[in-house]
């Protein structure tokens, strides 16, 4: 990791960019003063955010520890992001040595680590994807090398969806998801709300409008109808620590919580 010389391959670092901020938010490296300068101005109106990305980090852990130990043994991780501690690969394989992981991201300072942090793991890989094209996503050479889809898979989008606004229709992504995948398939989703706190909620969408970096908070029904044609698994779609929670999410004060997490699964 330490041989790429990644600050200077030609990115775009004089715009903030999410997943370099959210890389800050976790307390991360990877990322250009104009990204921490937007990320501040978003803690300032918002100071929980970086507990928010940790509590959507250990989401990940839970919903893939529980995905195991229903016997997926295959996950998609779209919106995958910088790697940080505890990826997809090391919770599943921690718990199943042979379970498959497949990353996608559309930036590629994600995508370049992520292949770095892989390598001497045969059973995991990384794709450069946007998910508004799942499809080409789901048909990726290298995808399809380790995942068969006749069997199912677990497709986690963490983070991402409220990177929508509802004229892209992320709705359609996850219908092409369901229309792809084998039944006994999950779906993972976190997504940003501002149910709690309407007023910041409102301030973070024009900051983030103004970087050029849209963002659209939804309300928990606008999430749950998101899972489309999976059902939703116990405990439903929840505030985020609220999702099966285990040792590992600690005591959150309540302003800090802003986002739903959930599991649908196709029967
Ligand atoms: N999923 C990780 C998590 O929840 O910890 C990272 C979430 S981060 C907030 C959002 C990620 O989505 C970023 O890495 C960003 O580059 C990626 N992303 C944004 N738009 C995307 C798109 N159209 N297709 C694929 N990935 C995208």
């Amino acid at each position: 990791m330490e041989t790429w010389d990644w600050a200077a391959d030609g990115l775009a670092e004089d715009k903030p960019n999410v997943a370099r901020m959210y890389d800050y938010f976790l307390g991360g490296e990877h990322n250009f003063p104009a990204d921490r300068e937007m990320a501040d101005k978003a803690i300032a109106i918002y100071p929980g955010l970086t507990e928010v990305a940790k509590i959507n980090r250990a989401f990940l852990r839970r919903a893939v520890r529980y995905l195991c130990v229903k016997g997926i043994r295959q996950f998609i991780d779209i919106g995958s992001g910088l790697p940080t501690l505890g990826n997809v690969h090391e919770v599943a394989q921690e718990v199943a040595p042979d379970a498959k992981v497949v990353y996608c991201d559309i930036d590629q300072t994600a995508v370049t680590y992520c292949r770095m942090m892989l390598i001497g793991n045969p059973d995991a890989t990384v794709v450069h994807g946007d998910v508004r094209h799942v499809e080409q996503i789901l048909a990726h050479r290298d995808l399809r090398h380790l995942i068969d889809l006749g069997q199912p898979v677990a497709v986690l989008v963490l983070g991402l969806l409220h990177f929508f606004v509802d004229d892209d229709h992320p709705e359609t992504f996850i219908a092409r998801i369901f229309d792809t995948v084998a039944p006994g398939s999950y779906l993972a989703i976190s997504h940003a709300s501002s149910d709690l706190r309407p007023e910041d909620g409102e301030r973070i969408t024009k900051l983030y409008e103004r970087s050029g970096n849209p963002i659209r908070f939804r309300t928990h029904a606008e999430i749950a109808k998101l899972f489309g044609g999976f059902t939703l698994v116990e405990p439903g779609l929840v505030e985020i620590p609220d999702w099966r929670p285990s040792a590992d999410v600690g005591v959150i004060p309540e302003a800090v919580v802003s986002g739903y997490a959930g599991v649908g699964h196709r029967p």
